[in-house]
């Protein structure tokens, strides 16, 4: 995992401006529902950002945004220098510099580990088959299942299923992860091994942005928290201020109800 890392380092250091994500003034609606209200975040490379807040706060459309899985209305969203317009080439750079983990797994039931690991790196990337299998079983021996590469995601646990749901984006030499609640469909004790995998990651130097309310790990990692309330960023700060130290009424009240 390192030596990718790495390899996207040297690229990434070329580039002057360290902000790898730029939203500027995002608005979204859906319908009449004003869902993203001025959104303003910029991310530098290498920064852990967690987004916390409360259900239907407009967390996941924000970070659906980031990789175009949403569209929006007004504003700008800048992500490694490209600007994100009705351009299908741009698009296409995009979901390849961004991976993503949903809190579903979404791995393809009807193929093997292996098969949902190289199915992007073959069809997407042009990788030859055995280069592919060689990255994916590299990953699997990172998130410490190697054993399972030949079983079908049914068969696997939650926990199991979500660090093969990690280690087919890293497959993808993405330079962003976004995690959306990649821990709350799990029972408690596979939330560890999940997270274990995450900090390791972090602790690689990826640039990522988690919406999680898993405060132990917001403490260890971010950078930056970000707590979203009605479509809006309400505060945003380190762990520690975030968590101890809560300016706004809504901030409390968040954090009164998830510990
Ligand atoms: P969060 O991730 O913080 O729980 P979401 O971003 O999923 O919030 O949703 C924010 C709001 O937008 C919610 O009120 C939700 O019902 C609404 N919403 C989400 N997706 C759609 C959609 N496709 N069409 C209409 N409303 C939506
Ligand atoms: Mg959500």
């Amino acid at each position: 995992m390192s030596q990718n890392l790495e390899n996207n380092e040297t690229e990434q250091s070329n580039v002057q401006d360290s902000d790898v994500i730029k939203i500027k003034n995002l608005n979204k609606w859906y319908g009449n529902f004003h869902v993203l209200k001025d959104v303003n975040l910029n991310v530098k490379r290498g920064e852990k950002i967690v987004i916390c807040g409360p259900s239907g706060s407009g967390k996941s459309t924000a970070i659906r945004c980031i990789n175009r899985l949403e569209e929006f209305q007004q504003g700008s969203l800048i992500v490694d220098g490209v600007e994100m317009i009705d351009d299908v080439k741009n698009i296409e750079k995009i979901r390849r510099d961004v991976g993503m983990v949903f809190q579903h797994f979404n791995l393809f039931p009807h193929l093997t580990i292996l098969e949902n690991l190289t199915i992007g790196p073959i069809w997407v990337q042009k990788k030859s088959k055995e280069e592919a299998e060689k990255t994916a079983m590299m990953y699997l021996e990172r998130v410490k299942i190697p054993d399972q590469a030949n079983k079908y995601p049914g068969q696997l646990s939650g926990g199991q299923q979500q660090r093969v749901a990690i280690a087919r984006s890293l497959c993808m030499s993405p330079k962003i992860m976004l995690f959306d609640e990649p821990t709350s469909a799990l029972d408690p004790e596979m939330i560890k091994e999940v997270l274990d995998v995450m900090v390791e990651l972090a602790d690689e130097g990826m640039t990522m942005i988690c919406v999680t309310h898993e405060m132990g790990f917001a403490k260890k990692v971010a950078d930056r928290v970000i707590f979203m309330d009605g479509g809006e960023i309400v505060e945003q700060n380190t762990p520690t201020e975030i968590f101890d130290n809560p300016q706004t009424d809504r901030l409390q009240l968040f954090l009164s109800q998830i510990i």
